[in-house]
C-alpha cells in the first residue's frame, strides 16, 4: 500500500540533494576534523561551511553557531549551560506551559538544583500573555525561554514583542525554534533573539544533528565534558556527514521559504475547510492565522484517538495523536490541557502536518478516509 505521510512535525524524509551532499563524508572524506593533515582539514572546512549556511539563514555571525546532536540537546545546552554560567547573576527563569519536553524537563531539572522557574499560562489559542510575562520578571530573572512555534497546535508566539521585553529588562532570550526553522524565515537580529535551538530532521536533513545559536558575548557552560570541539562548548567528535546535511538542507529551505510556505498553507487551508464541511463533531485547535503553515490539529467528539490512528494506519496514512513525543505517555497532551481542551477531547486529537512531498490528491485521500471513519462511527 502506498504510504501517505502527514507527520512532518514529527520528522521529515531526507532530501535527495542532502543525501548526495553527505555521501562523501561517510566515505572518502572520513578525516577527524580535529586533526592537522589535509584529510582532517577537509572535514573541518565542511563543518564550517555548514556553519556559514546556518548563520546566513538566521542572520547571525558564523562563530555564533554550535552543532549538537539534536534539538533536545540544543535546548539542554542553551538553558542549563546558560543557567550554570550565570547563576551568580540570578536564579530565575521564565518559560511557558506549552514548551516541548526538552525545555520543560530541563527546567524541572534546574528547579531540583535550586533555580526557580515560572511557567507562563497560554490563552485558548496557545499564546502567552505579554503582560503576564512582564509581571513575572524580577531582579533574579536571567533567562526567558519561549518556543517560536508550538509542535502540536502550530501557534506562533509573539517573538518580536518577547524579544523587546527581554532586551528592555536586560534578560537573555532563548527560543526553541525547532518547528519554526523550516517554515518561517527567522532574523535573530530583528527579533532580539539571543539563543535559538534547531534540529535537522524537521527540515529534511537526517535525525541526530542539531544546532544552537548563541549570541556572541553570552556565556554558556559546557554540559558534556571531553574534547574542545565546537569552540569548547560541546565535547565529542563532530557528526561531519550529518552536519554537512543540515547545512545543505537549511540552504535549500532558505531559497524556497516563500514558495514552500505557500504550498503548505494551501494544502492545510484546503484540508481544514473541507474537514469542517465533511466531518461531524470536530474542533480545530490553535490560532488560524498565526500558525505554522503546514499544521492542523483537530479534536473529535465521535471517535477515540487511538482507534482513529489505527484505522488511518490501515489505510497507509501516517499522522500523530497530539505529538509523537507523547505517544507512549497515556496522559492527555500538556499543550491541549493548557489551552483548555477537556481531557476526553484532548485524547481524541489528531495532528496533521503537511510537507513538501504532499499533493492535493493525498489530502483528498486523507479527507475521504477520515469521512468514512468518523461519520460511520456514530
Ligand atoms: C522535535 C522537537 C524537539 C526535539 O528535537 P530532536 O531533534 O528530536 O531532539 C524540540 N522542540 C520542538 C518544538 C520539537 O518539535
Amino acid at each position: 500500500m502506498k504510504i501517505r505521510y502527514f507527520d512532518h512535525a514529527a520528522t521529515t524524509p531526507v532530501r535527495e540533494e542532502v543525501i548526495k551532499e553527505m555521501l562523501p563524508y561517510f566515505g572518502v572524506e572520513y578525516g577527524n576534523p580535529s586533526t592537522m593533515y589535509s584529510l582532517g582539514r577537509n572535514a573541518k572546512r565542511a563543518i564550517n561551511n555548514s556553519r556559514k549556511q546556518v548563520a546566513r539563514t538566521l542572520n547571525s555571525k558564523t562563530r555564533e553557531i554550535y552543532f549538537t546532536s539534536c534539538g533536545s540537546e540544543s535546548d539542554n545546552l542553551a538553558i542549563k549551560g546558560f543557567a550554570y554560567a550565570n547563576k551568580d547573576k540570578g536564579n530565575h527563569i521564565i518559560t511557558s506551559k506549552i514548551e516541548h519536553h526538552a525545555v520543560l524537563d530541563t527546567c524541572k531539572t534546574l528547579e531540583r538544583q535550586g533555580f526557580r522557574v515560572t511557567y507562563l499560562n497560554v490563552d485558548k489559542n496557545g499564546f502567552i500573555n505579554l503582560q503576564e510575562l512582564a509581571n513575572a520578571i524580577n531582579e533574579d530573572t536571567i533567562l526567558i525561554s519561549i518556543m517560536f512555534a508550538n509542535n502540536e497546535i502550530g501557534t506562533i508566539e509573539p517573538m518580536e514583542e518577547i524579544g523587546l521585553i527581554a532586551k528592555k529588562n536586560n534578560i537573555v532570550f532563548h527560543t526553541d525554534a525547532v518547528q519554526a526553522i523550516g517554515n518561517i524565515k527567522i532574523n535573530v537580529q530583528k527579533l532580539n533573539i539571543d539563543m535559538l535551538s534547531l534540529s535537522g530532521h524537521k527540515f529534511y536533513a537526517p535525525k541526530g544533528v542539531g544546532a544552537l545559536y548563541v549570541r556572541e558575548g553570552i556565556e554558556i557552560e559546557k554540559i558534556q565534558d571531553g574534547g574542545e570541539q565546537e569552540d569548547n562548548k560541546r565535547a565529542g567528535t563532530e557528526n561531519v556527514a550529518e552536519i554537512v546535511g543540515l547545512g545543505k538542507a537549511i540552504e535549500l529551505i532558505y531559497n524556497e521559504y516563500d514558495e514552500y510556505n505557500k504550498k503548505l498553507k494551501t494544502l492545510r487551508d484546503y484540508f481544514i475547510s473541507e474537514a469542517k464541511k465533511r466531518l461531524d463533531g470536530i474542533r480545530i485547535n490553535g490560532d488560524l492565522e498565526k500558525r505554522l503553515p503546514g499544521n492542523a490539529n483537530i479534536s473529535f467528539e465521535n471517535i477515540i484517538g487511538g482507534e482513529l490512528l489505527f484505522r488511518l494506519d490501515e489505510n497507509g496514512i501516517c499522522a500523530s495523536a497530539g505529538s509523537a513525543c507523547s505517544t507512549s505517555n497515556p496522559m492527555p497532551s500538556h499543550v491541549l490541557t493548557a489551552i483548555g481542551v477537556e481531557a476526553r477531547l484532548a485524547e481524541n486529537t489528531l495532528r496533521v502536518s503537511f510537507g513538501m512531498d504532499n499533493k492535493k490528491e493525498d489530502v483528498d485521500y486523507l479527507l475521504d478516509k477520515l469521512e468514512g471513519i468518523i461519520n460511520t462511527n456514530m
